[in-house]
This record gives structure tokens, C-alpha cells and sequence, in this order.
């Protein structure tokens, strides 16, 4: 993208912030925009036939704060009985079988489709948690960063930021140093882990739209001691990064959580580190009452992917607790079964419906459940990832979505029953153009890299699922 460039532009109306962690609904809102930030927003003047005006409603683009780009080419693969009781578990192993012939040119053209399906969904930057570093034998490609390399090329080519989230994997369970045969694509070396991670960095130098974090597998994954070393390699080299974790998604996994470590795994989280504004904890699904307190008051995201977990099996987030103790959330797509941020929205809400037999649960007497879903997740996504996204505002990137007030999914309504409408209506999409890091994305260029990449991904889907 061009760093250079300055652009202002009019627009109908607009919601933007006020003052500090204040958002508001404004008309014939003016933004001004240098190097890709916002630098100046006025609303209320007279129409200004100097800058480029815009007939629509401006809203922050969304942060997909949970991504794992090659499951997209295995996604909606696997919905058939395998046990007589299929659960994420046996999920896993279908999936370890498709990783198992990946190439980094395969898994370049999945992340493109992928990445070009969000910035059509309306996602502006990912939190790409990879986890695929090695070989097919398990050892490390000639360069390390082959993989890497793949999704950061991938999500460049797209127009999509991206927070790159190198995974530290090392064992198969708490019980174990050892991997199994499935895992051996995933596992490094805490040396190998630091290695990887500081030529990530280096290789993002100078990219505005990209950013290295840490994350780390599970508690199952990764002993107390490597997160602690970890933690002190960020100290000394990568301070102020984004820290992700997969928390607490299967029950199965709590129950051995407890049964090694005596906790449960948010509990032991909340004890054992200082969780705060930097980390996002991935599937906090199951918690009781005091670790969602806990989490809730660290300052920590909970990353909440409601197709994904509606699709493993995972269970409920517990959200509107969650939420009244005043935590932060953000949406990932992780698995890929849905790229489609009003369909994250709607069912973290719906999940939330069903469980309680109640209506509009995570709203509240001033903020429409729509808005408060939007806005939440749009500005705690960008903390997950640590870029300021995710609102309008003086010094934030200039990631926004133009909604067409002809659409009919949310034309004629006002305020915030367009955010409504956008997530609870499920008809076509109302976004008719897109700014990321204050550029444009020409509609017509978008539509033809999505016919030029779905040409390389149709043939993938050819080599690894003709006639399956
Ligand atoms: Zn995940």
C-alpha cells in the first residue's frame, strides 16, 4: 500500500468517537487521512464540495482476531461420522491428515483465497495463529520462515493486515515431551521457536500492514516452564506484542488441565502469569464464575469463534457474564467453516439466546445488541492484535466500511438498527466499498484477484479431494 498517500472524504453519516471510549452516530462527517491514519474527523458542516462525498454510513472495518489460514482448504470436509461418537478429537485427525502433504506454495494459495474471502466479508487485518512451521518428515524447511513466509505473501497479496502469530508446540499432552506422528509439522525447539520468531520480525521490517506476536499452542501443548522463558524473550526483544493463547475449548482438556496441574486452565493462567492487556485468550469456553471474573478483570481479550465452536463441538462462551464484569471480546473464524463476520456476530448473541431462552442478551438498555456487538468486538479485536483498528478515530488506521444506504437490508432505518440489520438480518451484504490502511479497494480489482485465486484454489481442491 502507499504510505504516502493523504486523502479526505465527506460522508452521509458515520460512527466515530466523540471523546475517549465514546462512540457516537454522526452526519456529513468529513475524515482526513495521511499515511494510512486518521488524522482529523468533523462532522455537522456544510456539504464540501472540495473532497470526494460519499453517499453512505461509515463503520469500522473488523478485526478477525483467530485465524489458521490452511484450514480453509480442509474446511466443511468433514462433516461425516467417522466414531460413533465424533467430537473435535476425531476432527483433529482428519485434520492432521490434510496438513500432513501441505506445501508452503498450497498453503500460500489457501491463505490468498482465505484473506481475499475476509476483506470481502469485511474484515480489515487477521491474527494468524500458525502453527505449520515444519516439513512433511517434521524437520525445518531449508528457511524456517517458508511457511511464514506463505501466509505474510498471502495476506500482502490480498490487501489484508496481518498480525503473524508464531506458535510454540512441543508436546501432545500434559503428561508427555513427546509429540505424535501428526503433530511433528508443528513442534520446535524453544531455540528454534526464538529463531523463527525474530526472522518474522525481520522479514516484516518496513511493512505497515503487518506485525509479529507470540502465541502458544495450549497449556497442553506447552509446558510452565517454556511460557515462562518465552515470556522473558518477549521481555527482551519483543516487548509490547500481542501474546495468544488456545485456553480452554474442550472439556476434556480442563478436566486433564486439573489432573496435572491441580487447575483449571484459566485459573492456572490467572495464577501462574501476569495475563493482562496484551494477552488474547482463544476458546476461554469453559470457566466458572471466578475465572471469568478473573479474566474479566485483567484486561485480557476473550477470543470467541462461534462457528468454529459451534462446529467442534466446543460448548457455549459464557459472554454476557463475561461482559457485565466488564471483559473485553473479540471474533476469530479459526477453522474456517464460515468467513463471515455477521455470522460470528449473530451466533455469539444466538448461542447466548439459546442458552438463557432469552431475547437481545448481550444488549443493554442504551446500546442496541447489534452496536454493542459490533462495536465491542471491532475495538477489542484490535487490542487482541495490538493495532489501533477497529474505530474511528484521530490516530487509529483507517480500516472502515461504507454501507449503502440503498441496500435493502438496512436501508430506511437509523442509527444504530443498521448495525442490527447488518448482523441480525441475514440477506446480501449491504458493504459497497472498503478503505484498509486508507486506501481504497477498488471493487472491480477485488472481484477479479477473487476469480484469479479461486482458479490456483480450485485446482488444490482438485489434487486433495477428487472424488471424495
Ligand atoms: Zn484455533
Amino acid at each position: 500500500m502507499n504510505e504516502q498517500t493523504e486523502t479526505e472524504f465527506t460522508i452521509d453519516s458515520a460512527l466515530v468517537e466523540t471523546s475517549p471510549g465514546t462512540e457516537e452516530w454522526k452526519n456529513d462527517v468529513r475524515f482526513s487521512i495521511s499515511k494510512g491514519t486518521i488524522t482529523r474527523i468533523e462532522y455537522g458542516l456544510p456539504l464540501d464540495q472540495t473532497s470526494k462525498s460519499i453517499e453512505g454510513t461509515a463503520i469500522p472495518a473488523m478485526v478477525n482476531s483467530h485465524s489458521h489460514a490452511f484450514q480453509r482448504g480442509f474446511a466443511g470436509m468433514s462433516e461425516y461420522r467417522t466414531e460413533s461418537q465424533d467430537s473435535f478429537w476425531t476432527w483433529r485427525e482428519l485434520m492432521y491428515k490434510f496438513v500432513s502433504d501441505l506445501t508452503p506454495e498450497d498453503v500460500y494459495i489457501i491463505a490468498r483465497q482465505l484473506y481475499l474471502e475476509m476483506v470481502e466479508a469485511g474484515y480489515s487485518w487477521v491474527g494468524e495463529f500458525h502453527y505449520l512451521h515444519n516439513n512433511p518428515s517434521g524437520s525445518a524447511y531449508a528457511n524456517a520462515t517458508e511457511m511464514a513466509d506463505s501466509v505474510l505473501r498471502a495476506a500482502e497479496d490480498a490487501g489484508i493486515g496481518i498480525t503473524l502469530l508464531p506458535v510454540l508446540y512441543q508436546r501432545s499432552g500434559f503428561q508427555t515431551n513427546q509429540i505424535n506422528r501428526g503433530q511433528r509439522r508443528f513442534a520446535l525447539s524453544l531455540d528454534e521457536y526464538f529463531d523463527l520468531v525474530n526472522n518474522c520480525q525481520k522479514n516484516i521490517t518496513g511493512n505497515p500492514n503487518a506485525s509479529v506476536g507470540i502465541a502458544f499452542h495450549s497449556l497442553r501443548a506447552v509446558s510452565f516452564e517454556a511460557i515462562k522463558e518465552t515470556l522473558q524473550y518477549r521481555q527482551n526483544h519483543l516487548l509490547n506484542s500481542s501474546l495468544h493463547i488456545h485456553a480452554a475449548e474442550q472439556q476434556l482438556e480442563v478436566d486433564d488441565c486439573i489432573a496435572s496441574t491441580g487447575k483449571r486452565p484459566i485459573q492456572y493462567l490467572l495464577n501462574s502469569f501476569q495475563i493482562d492487556e496484551s494477552w488474547c485468550l482463544i476458546h476461554a469456553t469453559h470457566m466458572n464464575p471466578e475465572e471469568i471474573e478473573g479474566l474479566a478483570n485483567s484486561g485480557a481479550v476473550a477470543g470467541i469463534c462461534p462457528t468454529t465452536e459451534a462446529n467442534l463441538g466446543d460448548g457455549f462462551f459464557p459472554a454476557s457474564r463475561f461482559l457485565k464484569h466488564g471483559g473485553r471480546i473479540s471474533i476469530g473464524s479459526d477453522s474456517h467453516c464460515s468467513v463471515n463476520l455477521r455470522e460470528e456476530l449473530r451466533w455469539l448473541e444466538y448461542g447466548q439466546r439459546l442458552i438463557s431462552g432469552q431475547r437481545a442478551v448481550l444488549g443493554t438498555p442504551h446500546l442496541s445488541t447489534g452496536r454493542r456487538l459490533y462495536s465491542e468486538c471491532a475495538f477489542s479485536g484490535g487490542q487482541a492484535i495490538g493495532i489501533k483498528t477497529g474505530r474511528l478515530a484521530v490516530g487509529y488506521r483507517a480500516d472502515l466500511l461504507i454501507l449503502s444506504p440503498d441496500h435493502p437490508t438496512i436501508s430506511n432505518v437509523s442509527k444504530d438498527r443498521i448495525l442490527d440489520r447488518f448482523i441480525f438480518l441475514n440477506t446480501g451484504s449491504p458493504i459497497q466499498q472498503r478503505m484498509l490502511g486508507g486506501e481504497w479497494i477498488e471493487e472491480t480489482e477485488l472481484t477479479e484477484q477473487l476469480h484469479c485465486s479461486r482458479i490456483a484454489f480450485n485446482q488444490l481442491n482438485q489434487k486433495f479431494f477428487e472424488g471424495s
